[in-house]
């Protein structure tokens, strides 16, 4: 028995000494200290010696152990940097690798130039407003001086709920929204989405549009020039020149659509802007008077104007795309661009 434990000792020292990775040296473990092990059967047959001697060679065979597993724990040790993979073994960790990255997700570029223009508005004073987006046809056509059977509503190619409920085709509600609840001064952006039932190369049933509106004392047409210079140089990083045209809006008098010096060409004409040098980018106008009324603001006191603007229109020219549907198709190739 005492043999036999010192063999063992001898064999585990020459064994690990020869162990070069911990495959080997698991190999080691389960060969020696495992269950099954080389030294769980000289225990075993500790239970046939004589009682006397018990005592003696119990505890010779738990220095043997011990020594053992010292040994292995300083391999163990010993081991532990080669584990990087320093030393070429094909099946270790390689922890100079090269980590996965996690997917990080992006804001969508609709909503990237969203909070832009928020934050270009914001600066110059206006707050942001939100509404409904199923909303009462008072809203989105009484209230704008749009009565039933105004022509105007054919342009709107509305999604009807019910006769008096429908998804609005414009953010324009909220003027009517805020103005009845608010008195003047009012600076108020109202960004969101709006509905209308057309889909092309420049139309999907869905998009965004920001509306913008200021009633105070005093405003006049230039100071919707002067609002919008601001935006469209800060939007655009240029120092563009705007151009009003004449336009017609049922809740504004005058009205005039916006165009901007072609962001592409600089005003030198070319296919994005149809040679004109000129892009169409909102639709803005002085808030009617009869918009006035219906919220009980006195007209000869107050005067606002009033613009609307498409984000998606906005985020095409910034970015130069020319099919909005590809905003909405969830090509990751496309999104992650922006
Ligand atoms: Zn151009």
């Amino acid at each position: 028995m005492e043999q036999e434990l010192d063999n063992l000792r001898t064999l585990a020292k020459e064994q690990l000494a020869a162990v070069t990775n911990s495959n080997q040296l698991e190999d080691f473990r389960i060969r020696f200290l495992g269950r099954k092990g080389q030294f769980s059967s000289i225990m075993k047959d500790l239970g046939q010696v004589p009682k006397e001697d018990k005592p003696r060679l119990g505890q010779m065979a738990n220095s043997v152990k011990k020594e053992i597993e010292a040994l292995y724990g300083e391999k163990q040790q010993a081991l532990a940097p080669v584990a990087g993979g320093m030393v070429g073994d094909s099946d270790e960790i390689d922890l100079t690798l090269p980590g996965r990255r996690p997917q990080t997700g992006k804001l969508h570029p609709v909503t990237q130039i969203m909070n832009e223009v928020c934050s270009i508005f914001e600066s110059l004073g206006f707050s942001v407003a939100e509404g409904p987006d199923v909303e009462h046809d008072h809203y989105n056509f009484e209230a704008l001086n749009i009565p039933a059977h105004h022509p105007a509503r054919d342009m709107h190619d509305t999604f009807y709920v019910s006769d008096s409920i429908l998804l609005r085709t414009h953010t324009s509600p909220m003027q009517a929204r805020i103005m009845e609840k608010q008195q003047p001064p009012l600076r108020v952006i109202a960004p969101g989405k709006v509905y209308r039932c057309d889909s092309d190369i420049t139309h999907t049933p869905m998009f965004h549009q920001v509306e913008g509106f200021l009633v105070d004392r005093d405003v006049s047409f230039a100071d919707l020039k002067g609002v919008l210079t601001i935006f469209t140089q800060k939007m655009f990083e240029k120092d563009l020149d705007l151009r009003f045209r004449p336009s017609f809006f049922p809740f504004t008098e005058p009205s005039a659509e916006v165009d901007i010096a072609c962001v592409i060409c600089d005003g030198a004409g070319c296919r994005v802007c149809k040679r004109t040098g000129w892009l169409e980018i909102l639709g803005a106008g002085m808030i009617d008077p009869e918009v006035f009324k219906m919220v009980g603001y006195n007209p000869e006191v107050y005067s606002g104007f009033a613009f609307g603007l498409g984000i998606e229109r906005i985020a095409m020219l910034k970015y130069g795309i020319d099919d909005i549907r590809l905003y909405y198709e969830n090509d990751l190739r496309f999104l992650s661009q922006f």
